[in-house]
């Protein structure tokens, strides 16, 4: 018997869903017929490389954390990992904006915990009252609730205001774009709930996660110049990794650009499980159904067969990248960083720039110089829904003050991408767990994974696919 899998979504969830699924099932000597759906033209999803005049243009992701293996995994299964590229190593630096000038992030802060006391003290960041203030996490009993807790309120609790204001909050919510005040600690960063369950106190407990932590183990295939790199990314951009999968997919059954209406349970005595309703009408027969897709599209195309309360409590948020490309010659100043953040507090429209050239040796010619500025968090979407003449003189006008230049850009490229951001509000572990256990009572056969669920950084997605993968084949 083949069974008939209908993978609803061809973003980095649905596609290494796909692969794990075709590859584990050959080897476990079960037929499968895929067929990946999705209402956009193009595979990738969020993954998205544009190759211009000699620059390579990430418009969503443009890197991944080395350490975390599940895509370092998936580079090799696809024979790609030759085409990985690390990160320029005298381009590591980053800054932080206060009170409209940029201040290098102190050495040893590890997710804006400090680590190193000594470098701490220095910084020019913080005020002395914030650093005696975030000291005292040291004296402090533990003080954690029962469960969940935002992430805000239990870094305020800990290390104080003034540290949340200016260093947690530009870096960890870049990552979400989210509110600090509503993202759940256990489902974004566990180990600062665990540093304090652990070890009392967030500073002694990182510390202590830091000394402990195994040494980060580069599998054998990695070559050597890429095992120091804390990110990684591909030369030719994350593009690759959608190529590869295509490639390797090969036999699966795509429709593209025509997405999945609705999902209809059929009869005991039907010939399949469910109905997959294309909007074009066609309809796919499926056994099992994955859907991988938005929590929201997810929750549209559920709510008529299934309570989706769990799926409507993830917010997203809006977001905006505009790349601007300079020739290096109209720059009258060098910059040795990877780029800068800015809190909420300075008052600008471009919330980061990555100063993508410096970072990313691979992205530009020699000649030139390639920033990427984000806009757009919780709270503040709009900017990302500016009309394109006010958005690039609003982000031109930012980075020129920043920088103190006058340059101006050959070409820009603005991406926007709406409600992109997935916010795991607190509860969300529960709450996924829960909806989880429903679909399967309720809906046998249908199952659900991505950006929404389990992480939204690329190799949690890919280590989400995969599980939901070898989940699905278990079934069978
Ligand atoms: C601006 C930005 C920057 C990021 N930077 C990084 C980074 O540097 N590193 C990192 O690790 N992560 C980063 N992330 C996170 C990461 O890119 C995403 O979490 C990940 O790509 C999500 O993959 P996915 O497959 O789960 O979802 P998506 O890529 O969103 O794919 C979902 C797919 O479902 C399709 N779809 C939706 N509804 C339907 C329907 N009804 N029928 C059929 N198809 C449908 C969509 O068209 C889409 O292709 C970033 C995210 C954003 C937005």
């Amino acid at each position: 018997m083949i069974d008939r899998i209908v993978v609803i979504g061809g973003g980095i969830s649905g596609l290494s869903s796909a692969f794990y699924l075709q590859r584990e099932a050959e080897r476990q000597g079960k037929r499968v017929r895929l067929t990946i759906v999705d209402g956009a033209p193009d595979l990738g999803g969020k993954i998205n490389t544009l190759q211009r005049d000699g620059f390579v243009i990430e418009r969503g992701p443009d890197s991944f954390l080395a350490r975390k293996l599940p895509i370092l995994e998936l580079a090799k299964d696809l024979g790609i990992e030759h085409e990985l590229t690390a990160q320029n190593e005298n381009g590591k630096t980053s800054y932080i904006m206060r009170d409209g000038k940029l201040h290098p992030m102190p050495k040893g802060m590890v997710l804006g915990i400090p680590t190193n006391l000594d470098t701490f003290m220095q910084t020019t960041l913080l005020s002395e009252e914030g650093k005696r203030r975030s000291l005292q996490d040291l004296e402090m009993a533990s003080a954690a609730p029962e469960g969940d807790e935002s992430l805000g309120d239990f870094l305020s609790r800990r290390i104080g205001p003034e540290i949340v204001k200016h260093i947690s909050e530009p870096l960890l919510a870049g990552i979400y774009a989210g509110d600090l005040s509503k993202l759940s600690i256990q489902a974004t960063f566990p180990q600062f709930a665990e540093a304090e369950r652990e070890h009392g106190g967030l500073i002694r407990g990182t510390q202590s996660q830091q000394q402990n932590k195994a040494p980060h183990q580069a599998p054998d295939y990695l070559p050597e110049e890429l095992r120091n790199s804390v990110f990684l990314s591909f030369k030719q951009g994350l593009s690759t990794m959608v190529r590869a999968l295509d490639q390797a997919l090969q036999s699966a059954e795509r429709r593209m650009g025509d997405a999945v209406a609705a999902i209809k349970p059929l009869g005991d005595d039907a010939d399949a499980k469910y109905e997959v309703v294309l909007e074009s009408g066609e309809v796919l027969l499926a056994d099992q159904v994955l859907v991988t897709v938005q929590a929201f599209n997810a929750a549209d195309l559920l709510e008529p067969l299934v309570d989706v309360t769990e799926l409507r409590a993830i917010n997203y948020v809006s977001v905006a990248n505009v790349v601007m490309a300079f020739e290096k010659s109209t720059f009258d100043k060098t910059f040795d960083g990877s780029g800068f953040l800015v809190p909420r507090s300075e008052g600008l429209r471009i919330t980061a720039c990555t100063w993508t050239s410096n970072k990313w040796l691979h992205t530009s010619p020699d000649d030139k110089v390639l920033l990427r500025c984000y806009v757009g968090r919780a709270g503040d979407e709009e900017v990302a829904m500016l009309p394109d003449e006010e958005l690039k003189k609003a982000v031109l006008e930012d980075i020129q003050k920043v920088l103190g230049i006058d340059a101006v850009p050959i070409f820009t490229q603005i991406t926007r991408m709406p409600r992109s951001m997935p916010q795991y509000p607190v509860g969300h572990l529960d709450n996924t767990a829960r909806f989880r256990k429903r679909l399967s009572e309720e809906l046998p056969g249908v199952h659900v994974t991505g950006a929404a669920f389990g992480g939204v950084g690329l190799p949690d997605c890919i280590r989400s696919g995969k599980e939901a993968a070898l989940e699905i084949l278990a079934t069978l």
